[in-house]
């Protein structure tokens, strides 16, 4: 079955094809919108990036590795980022690369693979005014007195198709109570704009500002938010990007407003297909830092104890399209899964004696449950069943084995999933995993002593081990 993914324009589920796959040239192109990098990312980001991971994964086995690529921004600059500089009293890019550093560590921690390109905001300030340069000519926007410029919502008739915003504003009154601005909310000086709906392309300097601004024809300034994506998809996949992604919150104002801005400048359908994926949800409510419910990847690990592995597992157990509701107990549950596929795929790896062989049916019904609109409770409800299947039968099972090894390496690759002991192994230097080794089989024959001893050698070589039930992970401890 070929990847089927729910469509939220049309609002149906759509079979993702290439715009043309005669042509060896064409490519599925596939954006999200990225990291404000001001802050660490929260576990209710990486479930987002981790659903988008996976749709990156499924494109890649249905297209071929080289037919896929993958746009992911970083907003470098906005309020959050401009803010949190000056609170600090530290350059703006100084804050912003200590964040994408932190977002990189946690994204390759969760086995997330890196988009194709990463383009910055103010990497791409030039491409936003030229931008909006045309959508000035051809009328679409208009500046304001301060020098700030604003799209004029009134002059795209298919404005509100994606969220029916228009709809909603007549059934239940203002959608655009926060002056249209998403999540970049302060700067908008409501008055400027000739209409509520109108939202900023370009931000006229103020003082709070200070030396993050940028020349335009308009005056110093800075981009607006929605902007950023429409001239960094434009720029590194062209004006028609196959596949657009995104958390439900950016559905609108922002997917909304990118889609006008696109549109209007470029004459052209902005996105083939648009995908949300649903919220995590903290004990069934929103996770905020006032609630004390908000959740890093370093407070997963640190502070709980659990794995970044053993956190994607959790994050993918619910359906992508229904929120999450995020407990210590599914942590709890996705470390006994993942214990369970690594057991059977050592006793797999070990039983196939390296023939090479077609995945087993039972394994290819869970791609084919993914492929179906990313139903992960029921792939993963499959892949249950077909580990349960792995038992010798006759004779000679290798055949059989190498067939359900292959198939298991095929899930594991398209959930992303990967055991932190084969991870601590590939990663450490092969004296430090000589010593972990040692030390695991000195605990193992409950010899505490040599043990106390080999962690302290470890630790002296800048590692640390942490142990589990059925194993054990390595760590590079932090320099002081
Ligand atoms: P931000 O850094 O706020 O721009 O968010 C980055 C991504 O995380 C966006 O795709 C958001 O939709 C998504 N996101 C934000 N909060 C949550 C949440 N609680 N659960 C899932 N995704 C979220
Ligand atoms: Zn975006």
């Amino acid at each position: 079955m070929a990847l089927k993914l729910y469509d939220s324009l049309s609002r149906s589920p759509r079979e993702l094809r290439r715009p043309d796959p005669t042509d060896p040239k064409d490519i599925f192109t596939f954006y999200n919108c990225g990291p404000t990098v001001y802050a660490p990312a929260h576990i209710g980001n990486f479930r987002t990036n981790v659903v988008n991971d996976v749709i990156r994964r499924l494109l890649e086995l249905e297209f071929g590795q080289d037919k896929v690529k993958h746009v992911r921004n970083l907003t470098d600059v906005d309020d959050k980022t401009i803010r949190r500089a000056r609170e600090e009293g530290r350059p703006l890019a100084e804050v912003t690369k200590q964040w994408t550093d932190k977002f990189h560590a946690d994204c390759k921690a969760l086995n997330l693979l890196s988009p194709h390109v990463e383009p910055t905001a103010t990497g791409h300030v030039k491409e936003q005014v030229d931008m909006i340069e045309v959508l000035m000519e051809k009328g679409n926007a208009y500046r304001a007195a301060d020098g700030s410029v604003y799209f004029k919502v009134a002059s795209f008739d298919n404005y509100g198709r994606l969220s029916r915003v228009k709809e909603r504003e007549l059934k239940q009154g203002s959608a655009f109570a926060s002056g249209n601005t998403g999540k970049d909310t302060t700067s908008v000086d409501a008055d400027e704009k000739e209409d509520a709906t109108d939202f900023a392309l370009w931000k006229a300097h103020k003082p709070e500002d200070g030396e993050n601004a940028w020349d335009s024809p308009w005056g110093r300034g800075r981009p607006g938010w929605h902007i950023e994506c429409s001239a960094m998809s434009k720029k590194h996949l062209g004006d028609t990007i196959d596949l657009h992604t995104g958390g439900v919150d950016l559905l609108f104002p922002h997917h909304e407003n990118e889609i006008a801005q696109s549109e209007c400048c470029n004459g052209t359908t902005f996105a083939r297909h648009w995908y949300h994926s649903e919220h995590l949800l903290v004990d069934g409510k929103k996770m905020s830092k006032s609630l004390g419910n908000l959740y890093t990847l370093e407070d997963i690990t640190r502070l709980m104890g659990y794995h970044p592995a053993e956190l994607r597992v959790a994050l993918l157990s619910s359906h992508p399209r229904k929120q999450l509701n995020f407990t210590v107990e599914s942590l709890h549950a996705a470390r006994a899964n993942l214990g369970h596929y690594d057991t059977v795929n050592q006793y797999l790896q070990f039983h196939s004696k390296g023939q090479k062989a077609k995945p087993a049916p039972e394994f290819l019904a869970v791609i084919e449950a993914l492929n179906d609109d990313l139903n992960t409770p029921h792939a993963l409800g499959l892949l249950s069943t077909a580990l349960k299947s792995v038992k010798p039968l006759g004779e000679d099972s290798t055949e059989r084995f190498a067939s359900q090894y292959a198939g298991l390496q095929l899930v594991l690759f398209a959930f992303g999933f990967y055991f932190p002991v084969a991870l601590a192994k590939a990663e450490a230097p092969a004296e430090v995993v000589s010593l972990a080794e040692q030390r695991w089989a000195a605990k193992q024959s409950k010899d505490f002593a040599t043990a106390d001893k080999l962690r302290a050698d470890l630790t002296s070589a800048g590692w640390s081990m942490l142990d589990r039930k059925d194993g054990y992970s390595l760590e590079p401890l932090k320099k002081a």
